[in-house]
C-alpha cells in the first residue's frame, strides 16, 4: 500500500509509492518504443487496459470495445489505491495516511496521435467533458479532498513515451500544499480588496496587453507576471468561477480551442517541447469538513490551467530555496508566442 507522509517541518505531503518503486520496469511503460502496434490506448486495444470507468462512445457500442471517442481507465501503475478506508496515524512525530486515492487515465483520442495540439477542438472538448464527469463522480466520495487533473507530454529527459494523447487525474485525501497556498493567497487578497485576485489580474493584463498571449471567446491566456518557467502560460476563464466543473458546454469547446491554440504555438514556436499542464480548481467542499479558506471561496478563487513547457531543468538553487530562475521575461515570452502561428 502506498503512503502519504507529511514533512514535519514544512507540512508538505509526499506520496511514497512503494509498490511502483519495486517494479522499476513498470515505471517506464513506453509502448511507443514498441510502436503503435503495441499501444494500449489505441482503438481496438481495449483489452490491454484495465476495465473502463467512463467513456463517450457511439450509441449501441459496449464498454471496453471499439466505438469510443474518449475513454477513462484506471492507471495500470497507480500512485494511490482506490480501495480502503483512510486512516491517519502518527508515528512519533511523523504523520502518515495510507495511500488511498484514485489515479485514472483519460485517453483523449482513439487514434494514435500524441500531441493534443493535433486534435480538433471538438475532440479536446470531449476530453474536458470526461474531466468534469470524473471530477463530479469522485466529489461524491467523502474520502477525497482534491482532484488534480494534469497532463505530461513528451519527456524532458528524452525517454520514449507512450505516444498517445492522454491526461491523468489523481484524487487525494488531503488538499495539496500548493493548492492551499493558492487558496490562502486568493482569500487574503479578497479579504483586503473584496475582489478576486485572478479577475483583477485579467483586468490589468488586458489593459496593459504586455503579457497577453491570446484572447478569445470565454478564455484568456497570459504569461504570468512572476513566471517560474520560460514560456509558462496560464489559461483563465474570463467569467469568474471557482469550480471548473460548472463550466458550460459552450465553454468546454472554447477551452478546447484555447488549449489547442496555446499548445500549437508552443509546438510551432519552440520546436515541439515536452510540457505539462495542471488544472487548478476549488477542492471538494464536503459539508462535514470545514476549512477557513472555504468561507468566501466562491468569490475569492478562480479556476485556471497552468501550462509549463519543460525547457529548463530544476536544479540545486530551486530545490534549495523554492526560488525559480526564469531565463526569459514573461513580456518577451508573451510577445513571441503572440506572433507564432497557432495551429
Ligand atoms: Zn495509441
Ligand atoms: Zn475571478
Ligand atoms: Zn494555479
Amino acid at each position: 500500500m502506498p503512503e502519504l507522509r507529511r514533512d514535519p517541518i514544512i507540512g508538505r505531503w509526499v506520496i511514497i509509492a512503494v509498490e511502483r518503486a519495486r517494479r522499476p520496469k513498470g515505471m517506464r511503460i513506453s509502448p511507443s518504443a514498441a510502436g503503435e502496434k503495441e499501444c494500449p490506448f489505441c482503438e481496438g486495444k481495449e483489452g490491454m487496459t484495465p476495465q473502463e470507468i467512463f467513456a463517450i462512445r457511439r450509441e449501441g457500442t459496449a464498454a471496453n470495445t471499439r466505438g469510443w471517442q474518449v475513454r477513462v481507465v484506471p492507471s495500470r501503475t497507480p500512485f494511490l489505491k482506490i480501495e480502503g478506508e483512510i486512516t491517519h496515524r502518527g508515528k512519533g512525530l511523523y504523520d502518515v495516511i495510507n495511500g488511498v486515492g484514485a489515479h485514472e487515465v483519460i485517453v483523449e483520442t482513439p487514434q494514435h496521435i500524441e500531441n493534443i495540439a493535433d486534435l480538433d477542438e471538438v475532440q479536446i472538448a470531449k476530453g474536458i467533458t470526461c474531466w468534469i464527469h470524473r471530477f463530479l463522480d469522485l466529489a461524491r466520495d467523502e474520502r477525497f479532498k482534491y482532484v488534480q487533473i494534469f497532463k505530461n507530454y513528451g519527456s524532458p529527459s528524452g525517454e520514449a513515451t507512450t505516444g498517445h494523447a492522454r491526461s491523468q487525474l489523481i484524487a487525494t485525501p488531503i488538499t495539496p500544499k500548493r493548492i492551499k497556498e493558492e487558496l490562502r493567497g486568493a482569500k487574503r487578497y479578497f479579504d483586503y480588496h473584496e475582489r478576486c485576485v485572478f479577475c483583477d489580474i485579467i483586468r490589468q493584463e488586458t489593459e496593459t496587453d504586455k503579457r497577453v498571449v491570446a484572447e478569445a471567446d470565454g478564455f484568456i491566456a497570459l504569461a504570468p507576471y512572476a513566471s517560474r518557467f520560460p514560456f509558462e502560460t496560464w489559461i483563465l476563464p474570463k467569467e469568474h468561477g471557482c469550480d471548473f466543473s460548472h463550466m458550460s458546454v459552450e465553454n468546454r469547446l472554447y477551452l478546447g480551442r484555447m488549449i489547442k491554440k496555446i499548445i500549437g504555438k508552443l509546438k510551432n514556436g519552440l520546436d515541439d517541447p515536452p510540457y505539462s499542464f495542471v488544472l487548478h480548481t476549488a477542492p471538494f467542499r464536503h459539508p462535514k469538513a470545514k476549512a477557513g479558506y472555504w468561507k468566501t471561496i466562491e468569490d475569492d478563487y478562480h479556476w485556471h490551467l497552468e501550462i509549463i513547457p519543460r525547457l529548463t531543468h530544476t536544479a540545486g538553487f530551486e530545490w534549495g530555496t523554492g526560488f525559480y530562475i526564469c531565463p526569459i521575461a514573461p513580456e518577451e515570452a508573451a510577445r513571441y508566442l503572440r506572433e507564432v502561428e497557432g495551429p
